[in-house]
């Protein structure tokens, strides 16, 4: 958090960086929930799956669970990954994308950012391949995919594993297609602030129709459930797993949600190009996108790069404007020092002291963002 400048109040003059999308409808949802015996998993998170299968993830299986987090470490369970085992990560994301290898005990071999997106850089990745590398793990910032071809082409080659962390690019798109195409494993979160959320909440996806018995048994102590509701004892627990089950609850809300999904991103769509059409016209401010045919951004994020960013956040934050650094790169957090010791990261230097997230959510206003584009040009002359 900007030390001087914690989180400001909400009013009707401010604009805060983020804010949980609720549909119009969730009070009848949530009554319909807790007038049955569901409210943990039931036939809520069974028809999410479903539906969240054919609308984002090309109806390959779709596992809904507690978090991101939880789909990813089921990721890399399902992945077969490791102790010791290598795996790719990127230098600059939300801790959750890589703690969860912590839990097994893989090493991670951090790679650079593409200075110009901040997602995971290609060339650095192809310097840390080696035998032992098992999985490349990526994430795509703020929602703009990262190169996802590229990305293929060198897994395939060397039959790496390849794990999309999607938690920001719901809806995203690459050569006009699902992100979902483009890894074996992809992972959604519904945290409070991603672009539809059940509180907390998370979606795993994956291409291997065969691991779908496994993945519910992990999610649940190692149990098979169905078979266990037939009442007799015939389900042994034969590998450990844990309790990243979804709630009816959560289900209920995403249901909803998704109904107004192309409501919510053609409004982050448009603001993103409000801010985009103002300051592109700023040479000392750097947009953090790269055009590419066939990309769509998920528009979680709207990203800029300036030398004077923390003179601009203080600016902002006098006219009721919240901004803020979203992530701190890894190699910060002493949990991940047997990995970063002596390690350089040239392009996460050059960026991490530059960067700022502007408000960009259902609450924001259209007019906001031209308010707060040409205060930004007046700021930054
Ligand atoms: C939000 C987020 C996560 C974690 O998701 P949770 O649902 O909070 O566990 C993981 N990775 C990235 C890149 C995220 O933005």
């Amino acid at each position: 958090m900007f030390k001087d400048y914690p989180l400001i109040k909400e009013s009707n003059k401010t604009v805060t960086l983020f804010y949980p999308y609720i549909p119009k409808n969730y009070l009848s949802a949530l009554k319909k929930v807790f007038s049955t015996r569901w409210i943990g998993q039931g036939p809520l998170v069974d028809k999410l799956e479903k539906v969240f299968s054919k609308r984002f993830a090309n109806k390959l299986p779709s596992v809904a669970v507690g978090s991101g987090t939880d789909a990813l470490h089921l990721a890399y369970i399902l992945a077969d990954i490791k102790k010791n085992d290598e795996v790719i990560c990127p230098i600059f994301t939300c801790t959750a994308t890589n703690i969860p290898l912590l839990y097994i005990g893989a090493k991670i071999k951090f790679a650079d950012i593409d200075p110009k997106t901040m997602n995971i850089d290609i060339q650095s990745i192809k310097k840390l391949i080696t035998k032992k590398t098992k999985a490349i793990v990526f994430v795509n910032y703020g929602g703009l995919p990262c190169d996802l071809k590229e990305l293929n082409a060198i897994a395939k080659k060397r039959k790496i594993v390849l794990i999309q962390d999607a938690a920001q690019s719901l809806g995203a798109k690459y050569n006009n297609k699902s992100i979902v195409k483009y890894a074996d494993y992809t992972i959604y979160s519904f945290q409070a602030i991603k672009q539809i959320t059940s509180g907390d909440g998370g979606m795993l996806v994956f291409k291997d129709k065969k691991k779908l018995k496994k993945a519910y048994r992990i999610r649940w102590f190692g149990i098979d459930r169905l078979a266990k509701q037939g009442g007799t004892w015939e389900n042994d627990i034969k590998e450990i797993g844990f309790k990243y089950q979804m709630t009816d609850i959560g289900a209920s809300l995403l249901l909803e949600s998704i109904k107004d999904f192309k409501k919510i991103w053609s409004h982050r769509r448009k603001l993103y190009k409000i801010y985009e059409k103002t300051l592109s016209k700023n040479s000392s401010i750097t947009i953090m996108d790269k055009k590419k045919s066939g990309t769509q951004h998920s528009n979680w994020l709207f990203t800029i790069c300036l030398k004077r960013k923390d003179y601009l956040q203080k600016k902002l934050r006098q006219n009721g404007v919240e901004t803020n650094q979203v992530h701190f790169r890894n190699d910060r957090y002493s949990i991940f020092k047997n990995f970063t010791k002596g390690k350089k990261f040239k392009n996460m230097d050059l960026v991490e002291n530059n960067y700022l997230v502007l408000p960009i959510h259902p609450k924001v206003k259209l007019s906001d963002a031209k308010r707060i584009s040409n205060l930004i040009m007046k700021i930054i002359n």
